[in-house]
């Protein structure tokens, strides 16, 4: 009867029918609780367990009887989102069809929306990599963390050297080029562990859970390296070389704060700059 308006798919029943509906992404299932191999209430309730099917619109067939009665309380009780009796009438099963159909498309696009939003929310359009406000939150977690585990953290600030003559040879389309793959460059080089954000125009923070300043020394200088040993290509060839300035700041019994963490870390920074940039500076205990 649905041949018309979709593909579809039958079984007569058996063990492992929800475990199939989880393979592809249905529309629709029809369940019918008449079913003598199967118990079709069963089927359901699996199908509402599993992470893939537990939307999917689900219509039951059902006897008009006591036991029918029955089954239909505990299958809308289950969340199951229409019902038919026989006899199926044609143009009725494909209208409930159709309506399933279209409620599905229109959650399916709300979940769409959703992860998106929440994407635009968290992450930087230019980098891909987390922004500030993301990294500030998060901050927050991991260093909480840390405290309760009597575990260390150390955190990276990084800034592009001389990017604004970059900017004024090349034009800001080329900076923003630079920019991306900079931004790839650090997060193929940091641990998935570690959080990579863009904090600023040209600036980058690293944090790095469980890990002692000894450790994040190392890292810090070989994220340096994945910058400046190669040559940043632009789109149309031009080659360009870029170098990074980092700050490097630790928790210690007397960094109470993210701000505390941040600003040890930016003092650090600022003293790569003044020292002559491309270098990793460690902050000085308080
Ligand atoms: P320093 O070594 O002291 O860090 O020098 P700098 O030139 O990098 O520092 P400054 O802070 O003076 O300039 C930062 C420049 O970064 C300014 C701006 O041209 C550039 N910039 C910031 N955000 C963006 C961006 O989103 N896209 C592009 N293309 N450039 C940006
Ligand atoms: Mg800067
Ligand atoms: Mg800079």
């Amino acid at each position: 009867m649905l041949s018309e308006i979709a593909t579809v798919t039958h079984s007569t029943g058996g063990e492992n029918v929800a475990e199939r509906a989880r393979e592809k992404n249905y529309d629709l299932v029809i369940v019918s609780l008449s079913m003598r191999e199967t118990d079709g209430l069963w089927i359901c309730s699996k199908l509402r367990s599993f992470e893939e099917t537990r939307h999917v619109p689900i219509l039951v067939v059902v006897d008009d009887c006591e036991r029918g009665s029955k089954q239909l309380v505990r299958a809308l009780e289950m969340g199951v989102n229409d019902y038919l009796i026989p006899p199926v009438e044609r143009l009725e099963l494909t209208a409930r069809a159709r309506t399933q159909v279209r409620r599905k498309r229109y959650s399916d696009r709300l979940w769409e929306n959703f992860h998106l939003s929440m994407q635009l929310a968290t992450t930087d359009a230019v980098t891909g990599l987390y922004n500030r406000h993301y990294m500030n939150s998060h901050l927050e977690t991991l260093l909480r963390h840390a405290r309760q585990a009597s575990k260390p953290l150390s955190l990276a600030m990084l800034d592009i050297d001389h990017f604004k003559p970059v900017n004024d040879t090349y034009g800001h389309a080329a900076g923003d080029e630079i920019l991306h793959e900079f931004a790839k460059r650090i997060a193929r080089n940091v641990r998935g562990v570690d959080l990579a954000a863009r904090y600023g125009g040209e600036e980058f923070v690293v944090v790095m859970p469980d890990t002692v300043e000894a450790d994040a020394k190392m890292i810090a200088e070989r994220l340096r390296q994945t910058i400046s040993n190669t040559p940043f290509t632009l789109a149309d060839g031009t080659n360009i070389n870029i170098t990074v300035s980092l700050g490097l700041a630790c928790i210690t019994d007397d960094v109470i704060t993210t701000a505390d963490l941040l600003e040890r870390a930016d003092s650090a920074l600022y003293q790569a700059k003044h020292d002559g940039r491309n270098r990793v500076v460690i902050a000085k205990a308080a």
